[in-house]
Order: structure tokens, then C-alpha cells, then sequence
């Protein structure tokens, strides 16, 4: 699964999905609405995909 962990000093929201594209989705809606950017740009979700998501190995005993 995909972790994003937002860079934001001010903002310590985290979540995370079983799929990049699905993760990526909550985090476009994140930066809309708590960010103020009503449309984020190719180069600003590039960034954030880059700098923000990490890919974390599920862990099949869990749960
Ligand atoms: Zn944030």
C-alpha cells in the first residue's frame, strides 16, 4: 500500500490507500481543500507524488 505523509510544516495530515492512484486521488482533494488549491497543477502533483507518497509493504498478519 501507499502512505502520504503531507511536506506542509503546518499540516500533519497523513492517510493512506492500497493503490498510488487511489491514494493520489485523496491527496489532490487534500491540497484543495486544505491547501487552497482549487487546481493543482501537473508539476505540483509530480511534486507531491514525489516528495509525499512512499510505498509501504502491507503486512499480510495484520488485521
Ligand atoms: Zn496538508
Amino acid at each position: 500500500m501507499h502512505e502520504f505523509q503531507c511536506g506542509s510544516p503546518v499540516c500533519d495530515t497523513r492517510f493512506s490507500a492500497a493503490s498510488k492512484e487511489e491514494l493520489m486521488d485523496e491527496v489532490i482533494r487534500h491540497v484543495q481543500e486544505d491547501h487552497h488549491i482549487p487546481q493543482p497543477t501537473k508539476p505540483i502533483v509530480d511534486f507531491l507524488e514525489a516528495n509525499t507518497i512512499r510505498e509501504v509493504p502491507s503486512s499480510p498478519t495484520a488485521g
